[in-house]
């Protein structure tokens, strides 16, 4: 039976999240979608859905979701779920900052989360901290997330922090504004907590390329904001920043912007993006293009079953999930492919499916096997998993960047 996609009422976004401009435009729907950690066993009931949809900014443009999912609805209990993101450009990062900032032993610095020790490690030639998640920003649940920490941090907690350890010269926050569910808020609270010119330093996912390839996998609940290089710079502008320092980490999935600023308490401040990306990818034709892909892979996926193949996505983490449900995949897919133990307890949050380990590739005669994880692992997959390319198993990944791209069109 055809996968029937829900018509949601379009909800409108008042104001934008970073520099609230009431200027906000609709851009797309992908509709309900299962919250890629709610990781469920048989016994237990039907997760919950969020409807999920994006609305641009018509003075900063940054892309942002329309209403953000329930806080407790995006905590989980699963220790073993951990999101690791890259460390590799770290000591360049630290360069910057001991050169942008002209940093001097006197300095001291604060890390929003445990998320910035790796950095923080790194300029222990100053005096650096953490926040105490329970004393400093009030954090009583036993497991959380960015999610939490991002709701935590406002202007009057800020104010107090400023109180109890006095204005820090240079706070580092990782990982953290893409989470923001008021990030206009989460910014002046970083300008409340910081000497007058103080050092800011953001690192955000850049999804420019997801923009421009129609990825829809870049789409994720815990995601509220959707940078790329221009509007990461102009919405630190508009929240009273000024750009010292840029850089793009590339990864062949999704580059990093590392970003280095101070405080200005001006919106005048004129950021200029850099030469690299001259201009945005269109998000207007990103939302035009993905409905006809995603009718396109039915039709693939279809036609396979259809044969008596038997497809599986590979890699059973936030990626696959919002694939399978954005796109109407779970009705062709006979499992998920992933080697961690722990999710093979578990039935996959999208549709539902059972999580197998790569012997299921031969044991259940997968034909054809769709990878949604990072390109850069998919030759170790593929190499370990020689036995069932060597009798006709196919990979085929869901990313454009990767060379097992499936092309339909
Ligand atoms: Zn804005």
């Amino acid at each position: 039976m055809p996968t029937m996609r829900k018509e949601n009422p379009i909800k409108v976004l008042s104001h934008c999240r970073v520099c609230r401009s009431t200027q906000t435009r609709f851009v797309t729907d992908f509709g309900e979608l299962a919250v890629t950690n709610q990781f469920k066993t048989n016994a237990e009931k039907a997760a919950f859905r969020q409807p999920i949809s994006w609305h641009e900014c018509g003075h900063c443009g940054v892309v942002q979701l329309t209403e953000t999912p329930p806080l407790e609805q995006l905590r989980h209990e699963f220790p073993w779920l951990v999101y690791r993101e890259p460390e590799g450009h770290l000591d360049a990062t630290a360069a910057d900052l001991i050169h942008n900032a002209d940093l001097k032993p006197q300095h001291c610095i604060v890390g929003l989360s445990q998320d910035d020790w790796p950095l923080l490690k790194r300029l222990q030639m100053c005096s650096v901290q953490l926040f105490d998640p329970v004393l400093d920003l009030d954090i009583t649940c036993s497991r959380y997330g960015m999610e939490t920490v991002q709701a935590q941090w406002t202007v009057d907690r800020a104010r107090r922090l400023r109180q109890k350890y006095g204005a820090f010269d240079i706070m580092v926050a990782r990982y953290a504004l893409e989470h923001a569910h008021d990030a206009a808020e989460f910014l002046a609270a970083c300008q409340e907590l910081l000497i007058p010119e103080g050092i800011l330093v953001i690192e955000v996912p850049d999804c420019s390329q997801a923009f421009r390839d129609f990825d829809v996998t870049v789409v994720w609940e815990e995601h509220v904001l959707y940078f790329t290089e221009r509007t990461l710079l102009q919405g630190l502008s508009a929240a009273g920043f000024e750009t010292l320092h840029f850089r793009r980490v590339p990864d062949p999935l999704e580059d990093r912007l590392v970003w280095i600023g101070r405080t200005t308490h001006s919106t005048k401040a004129q950021a200029q993006p850099s030469a690299i990306v001259p201009t945005d990818p269109d998000v207007s034709r990103f939302a035009e293009q993905w409905p006809k892909q995603r009718e396109a892979l039915r039709v693939w996926a279809g036609s396979i079953c259809k044969d008596g193949g038997r497809l599986a996505v590979f890699g059973a983490g936030h990626r696959a999930c919002t694939l399978i449900d954005v796109m109407g995949l779970a009705e062709f897919l006979d499992c998920i492919i992933d080697d961690s133990a722990e999710k093979q307890a578990f039935c996959f949050p999208a549709g539902a499916l059972p999580i197998r380990g790569s012997e299921a590739l031969l044991d259940r005669k997968i034909s054809y096997c769709l990878f949604a994880v990072n390109p850069g692992v998919e030759d170790r997959i593929v190499s370990r998993n020689a036995e069932y390319v060597a009798n006709g198993g196919t990979f085929v990944s869901c990313y454009p960047s990767s060379s097992r791209a499936l092309r339909l069109r």
